[in-house]
């Protein structure tokens, strides 16, 4: 019954699953028939004490030194689970693979193309620009899997400050 629901949604429209703390989300999986095993519980360890989305590679490597070390393959797996159960999602922050967190409180970044700064707002601090592309091209945007990419304020000052020197100086 869970796998058949597993196989119908896919991985990014599975709605999130709220869970506030790991016991909650243990009992989440358990109540949906999964196990919790050691290696899956410290993937949740991790996405919990995390303060941004985390790449699959630093987990296994134990958040230098906060967590035991486990195996790449075996977290990649868990965090595909997670995912299908919609507690985790990925995001893609840069060219590199994606990057989890946990799906609720759901967050959407911003991300500087210049100096590769990210962001982290609210779902709904975006819900004016998702409105106005909604009435314009009748286009649902979201920036939960793909980030907004522009320039960040610094790089925005800078880039306009060159092009006053160029100015000054043609
Ligand atoms: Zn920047
Ligand atoms: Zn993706």
């Amino acid at each position: 019954m869970l796998t058949e629901e597993i196989e119908l949604t896919t991985t990014h429209r599975s709605p999130a699953l709220s869970a506030t703390n790991i016991e909650a989300a243990v009992k989440a999986l358990r109540e949906r028939g999964l196990r919790v095993s050691a290696a899956r519980r410290l993937v949740l360890e991790a996405l919990y004490g995390a303060e941004g989305p985390l790449s699959a590679e630093r987990i296994a490597q134990g958040l230098e030194g906060r967590l035991p070390r486990s195996d790449l393959a075996s977290v990649y797996r868990n965090l595909e689970t997670l995912e299908e159960v919609g507690l985790v999602r990925h995001v893609h922050l840069g060219h590199g693979p994606g990057l989890y967190a946990l799906a609720a409180p759901e967050h959407e970044y911003l991300v500087c193309e210049s100096c590769h700064a990210v962001r982290t707002v609210a779902k709904a601090e975006l819900d004016g620009i998702r409105s106005q592309v909604l009435d314009r091209f009748g286009f649902e945007a979201r920036f939960t899997h793909f980030p907004l990419v522009g320039l960040c304020p610094r790089c925005l000052s800078e880039s306009h400050d060159h092009e006053e020197n160029e100015h000054a100086h043609p």
